[in-house]
């Protein structure tokens, strides 16, 4: 994501333009993938010297808030941050391997889990769902090219 793409998402999200925030905003974007708070500061202070670990912290909660970024959660108990701009109601396959992160194309939550609710007599509102796994790529590694000759 480049900066002007930055700008444009601020702008439609109704955040102001700072270069703080979009120096965030193009370090998630780079890549589809996950990084931590302390990822995200330790590749832009780089060029951003005055940027604290604190105010990156509060960029990802602000764009978080504001639905452009996910958080992502995992067994070490960290916290990690994806971009999305996928304003879609949908969820995430997280490679636990390589990081990558792939919008998953229908909601998975399943009939039952809304029925079930319904029984008891209550109601469903909203839902929190994130699908962990190994990609692809990760679970069938090319194989070693042989150089063998007869
Ligand atoms: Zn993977
Ligand atoms: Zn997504
Ligand atoms: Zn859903």
């Amino acid at each position: 994501m480049d900066k002007e793409q930055g700008r444009t998402i601020l702008k439609r999200l109704k955040l102001k333009v700072t270069p703080k925030r979009l120096e965030v905003m193009s370090c998630l974007g780079g890549e589809p993938l996950y990084l931590s708070a302390d990822e995200v500061w330790q590749r832009i202070k780089v060029r951003v010297a005055s940027i604290g670990l604190p105010t990156v912290y509060r960029i990802l909660d602000e764009l978080a808030e504001a639905g452009v970024i996910t958080r992502i959660f995992l067994a070490d108990r960290k916290q990690y941050y994806f971009l999305c701009t996928n304003q879609e109601h949908h969820h995430h396959f997280v490679c636990e391997s390589c990081r990558r992160v792939e919008d998953l194309g229908q909601c998975v939550l399943g009939e039952g889990a809304v029925e079930a609710v319904q029984r008891s007599g209550g109601r469903v509102t909203s839902h929190i769902l994130q699908v962990n796994g190994v990609c692809g790529a990760c679970s069938n590694p090319p194989r070693e090219a042989s150089c063998r000759t007869k």
